[in-house]
């Protein structure tokens, strides 16, 4: 390297070595947080469009951290992944998220009520990351239909055999898939048939560009209208305004989460959303 010469390390070193530091710094601060159970659960709710009802929730991590404050899941979970954490991660906020689930369950005429899960790519193929998932729902008597695993477009072109075959034991177990982020990736219509699909989630980039540009409204409503015809349930995600309520309605999108209806609330706020007679 010292080959180089002194110049080419002057366009490298400070940015690109602050940015390793952080990283390391990060994840060091991320094991610490697993083992002292200070990764925290939030839950966005989850509404029909049509009636404004809320019919589920979505987990998503949480991580306040003692001198940073919260730091986005969108900063530490690629470092999570690259670390091996992912999986230590994803299991507490599985149990969690099950726990939860089964509350709402017992309460009277929440029957239908599911709670979905992000799932990382990385989970199906780490052999027992995904084992007891199943064993646990039976283990505390919650149906399968009371929680939904969320993937991503990318773990479909996965071709290693344990991939599908996880999905399939969910599938059979009455779990739920949902193709998350849809949209933004490799978007194959040979995907959503081949692995037998339940809802897709339009990625929050359409929904926030529908409004005033005419091409992304087109592809949401060509995106809704082709899943109603597969037979999927449509989701979208980041509704923000009334005004994208309406037209996402007008075009047959089943459920949608934003802040328009809610931000991601503690555990303890979804329970009081749920209970209060308005959604009885
Ligand atoms: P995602 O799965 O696409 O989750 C949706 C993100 O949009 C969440 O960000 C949510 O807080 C945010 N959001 C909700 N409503 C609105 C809205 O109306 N407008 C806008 N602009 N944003 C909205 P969050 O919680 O920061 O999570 C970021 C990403 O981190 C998630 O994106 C997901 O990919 C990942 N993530 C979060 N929790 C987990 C987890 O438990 N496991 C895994 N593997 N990934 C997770
Ligand atoms: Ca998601
Ligand atoms: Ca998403
Ligand atoms: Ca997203």
């Amino acid at each position: 390297a010292k080959a180089l010469g002194r110049n080419r390390y002057c366009h490298f070193a400070p940015a690109m070595l602050e940015a390793v530091g952080e990283r390391l710094q990060m994840g060091n601060d991320l094991r610490a947080a697993i083992t002292a159970g200070q990764l925290q659960v939030h839950y966005q709710p989850v509404v029909e469009l049509a009636s404004g009802r809320i019919v589920g929730a979505e987990a998503l991590v949480r991580w306040h951290h003692a001198s940073r404050g919260w730091v986005s899941p969108a900063r530490f979970i690629p470092v999570a992944e690259e670390l091996g954490l992912i999986n230590a991660i994803g299991e507490r906020v599985f149990r969690e998220a099950a726990g939860t689930a089964l509350t709402l369950h017992r309460c009277a005429g929440l029957e239908a009520f599911q709670i979905s899960v992000n799932v990382s790519p990385r989970q199906f193929v780490t052999p027992d990351a995904l084992e007891g998932w199943l064993e646990h729902m039976r283990a505390i008597g919650l149906p399968g239909r009371c929680i939904a695993i969320e993937i991503t477009e990318g773990l479909l072109l996965d071709e290693r055999p344990e991939v599908a075959r996880r999905l399939l034991e969910f599938r059979n177990a009455d779990v739920e898939i949902l193709l998350d982020d849809f949209g933004t990736g490799y978007s194959s219509m040979a995907y959503l048939k081949r692995f037998d699909i339940d809802s897709l989630k339009i990625d929050q980039s359409f929904v926030a560009d529908m409004a005033g540009n005419g091409s992304d409204r087109a592809i949401v409503e060509a995106m809704i209208a082709m899943s109603r015809k597969l037979g999927l349930y449509v989701v979208a995600e980041g509704i923000e305004t009334e005004a994208q309520r309406k037209v996402l309605c007008e075009a047959g999108c089943d459920f949608g989460q934003g802040y328009l209806f809610s931000a991601p609330v503690p555990r303890q706020r979804l329970l009081d959303m749920m209970r209060r007679p308005a959604n009885g």
